[in-house]
This record gives C-alpha cells, structure tokens and sequence, in this order.
C-alpha cells in the first residue's frame, strides 16, 4: 500500500478531495462520504498503518487528541442526543480502509445504528453543510 494506491494518504496528499476539517502535524480530520448519522467524521493518522497494531504510539496519541477536539464540535454544531467514537481493525471488525482511522458519530436515541452498518454514499451538499456547521466550532 502507498500514496497512490491508499484513498486516505490521497487525501492527506491533497489528491483526492475530501470535506476538511482540521489537522495537526500526525493526523486529519475530514468527512465520511458515506455517513451513517449527519455529521459523520473521521480522523486520519498521517502515517500510513493499517491497523491500530502498527500505528506508533505518537501518531495514535495526535489522532486521540484530533478525536476529542472534532467530537467537541460535532456535539457543539449538531447537539446530538450522543455521540459514538469507533475504531475498527481487520476483516472480522468490518475495517473497509485498511488505513487506521477512528470515526466520530453523532446518535440520536433511536437512531438503530448497529456497529458493523453497511456504506451507503451520503448527498455531497450535505456533507459539505455539516463540515461547514462544524468547522465553526474548531
Ligand atoms: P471502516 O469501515 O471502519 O474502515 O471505515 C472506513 C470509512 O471510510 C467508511 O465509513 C467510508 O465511508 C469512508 N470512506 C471511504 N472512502 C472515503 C473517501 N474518499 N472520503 C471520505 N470517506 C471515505
């Protein structure tokens, strides 16, 4: 796997578009294009790590703090009812991207989502509204 072949190093690379949020120095922050719940967010370690079990404790540490730093915007754009931080690794967990990423979804109380849910593409215009509600926020 590299730059050319990962959809997210594309994306860290700037050659594949993506709804930006933040970033720091060892991670990034953009909108899922299939989001399970409005607002669906994922953070991204710049280093290229499949899985949880290569990724360096520092880049695991920067995309934790990216992680609580979109969660806090997402609840204070969208004032969910909750919100869920999920992180898969291998077949078994569903991990379709096998770059190490952690996804920030908004819930809302009867919303049914399962854990492992199927991707379905979301309306580009509304990913792009909920990137802009919540980049206000950070
Ligand atoms: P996982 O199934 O946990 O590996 O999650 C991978 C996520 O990446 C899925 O929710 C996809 O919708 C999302 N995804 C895949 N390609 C892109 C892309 N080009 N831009 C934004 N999100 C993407």
């Amino acid at each position: 796997m590299n730059v050319h072949s990962c959809i997210f190093c594309r994306i860290i690379a700037r050659s594949a578009p993506a709804f930006l949020l933040c970033e720091d120095e060892h991670s990034l922050a953009f909108m899922d294009i299939n989001p399970v719940a409005p607002g669906h967010a994922l953070i991204v370690s710049k280093t290229h790590a499949e899985t949880i079990f290569d990724l360096p404790i520092p880049d695991l540490q920067a995309v934790s703090a990216t992680v609580k730093k979109v969660a806090q915007a997402v609840n204070s754009a969208l004032l969910p009812d909750g919100i869920s931080v999920v992180q898969s690794n291998g077949r078994g967990a569903a991990q379709s991207v096998l770059h190490f990423h952690m996804h920030v979804v908004p819930r809302t109380m009867d919303d049914g989502l399962l854990l492992n849910w199927s991707l379905r593409p979301g309306e580009l215009s509304a990913i792009e509204a909920m990137a802009e509600r919540i980049r206000a926020y950070l």
